[in-house]
């Protein structure tokens, strides 16, 4: 197994014994917890604090600022679901941009669809993409793609140089606490309705989950019907982020599109060769929120 060594992060012991331990003040009171079997990586990057280690229940796990990013057991839940709510709301997404992403997960969803002409991704850390090259082998696949372009660079920064150049922008970050921090505000919603083409979507994992964040997806809804005729909350579930669940914006830039049912769908067939969690049915299932959220973000 090897030795594993504690070291802290914020004065927190991250690991216990055998256990990582995701402790945060994002979520106060309670953290989840994995059982290791071997640290593969860790390193202090240019900006952040980059971790891997084989876990003995969720295969590979990727952890930056102490913060899970993904497991090889459940990845599949938001990567599927963040691409597909995205690029099923759209007729014909040729040209699309993931910032942050550097996994590669969702790249890897993005070109299942054969309209994809290009596939471009920034995210402001290397050190992220070669670890997931080394160690998270399923979700770094599409790095091989043709049709992939990859770019390291601060993802408000890149969005500002185009202008009406993407079809589907995903927003694939970290949380708020760290270099993802300009990704939630407003002035970057403004970038990324700019940089769509015309009838043009976006999701973002700005949105975090319903147990813990409602004033946050509260501001951040409000903040994108502001920018965007259409912006909706939609979540998956997922063992392995905070209270097992964590929720997107989707929105768009043409007004009157209905973003929460499919516009273009797989068949049954389709759906069960290309993806493990989202299906159609899922995609509307996604937009319908318990009653003490609904009242929140009508
Ligand atoms: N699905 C994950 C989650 O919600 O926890 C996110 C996974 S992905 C690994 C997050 C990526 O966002 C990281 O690779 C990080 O380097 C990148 N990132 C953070 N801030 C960024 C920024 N300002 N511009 C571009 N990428 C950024």
């Amino acid at each position: 197994c090897g030795l594993i060594v504690d070291f802290s992060l914020s004065g927190q012991l991250t690991f216990l014994g055998r256990w990582f331990r995701e402790i945060s003040n994002m979520w106060p009171g309670q953290a989840m917890t994995i059982k290791v079997k071997k640290v593969l990586h860790h390193e202090k990057s240019l900006y952040q604090d980059v971790l891997v280690f084989e876990s003995t229940d969720y295969g590979n796990v990727l952890v930056l600022d102490n913060v899970i990013q993904c497991t090889e057991r459940d990845e599949f839940s938001y990567q599927e679901m963040i691409t597909h709510l995205a690029m099923n709301s759209h007729p014909d997404p040729k040209k699309v941009l993931v910032i942050g992403g550097g996994d590669g997960g969702v790249l890897r969803e993005v070109v299942k669809h054969d309209c994809v002409d290009e596939a471009v991704l920034c995210d402001i850390d290397e050190a992220v993409i070669r670890v997931s090259k080394q160690y998270l082998k399923d979700m770094s696949v599409s790095y091989e793609n043709p049709k992939v372009k990859v770019h390291i660079g601060d993802g408000f920064k890149f969005l500002a140089d185009y202008k009406n150049a993407f079809d589907v922008i995903i927003t694939d970050s970290s949380d708020p606490d760290g270099p993802a921090e300009s990704l939630f505000q407003s002035p970057y919603f403004e970038l990324l309705k700019g940089a769509l083409r015309e009838g043009g979507v976006i999701t973002t994992q700005g949105s975090e989950n319903q147990w813990l964040h409602l004033s946050l997806i509260e501001r951040l809804k409000s903040d994108c019907r502001k920018i965007f005729p259409v912006a909706e909350y939609a979540y998956t579930t997922i063992p392995t982020y905070p209270s097992g669940q964590i929720g997107f914006m989707v929105c768009c830039k043409e007004e009157g599109r209905d973003v929460t049912k499919p516009l273009r769908k797989w068949t049954e067939e389709e759906e069960n060769n290309l993806c493990r969690y989202y299906n159609a049915k899922i995609h509307e299932a996604s937009f319908v929120l318990p009653t003490f959220a609904r009242k929140r973000l009508a």
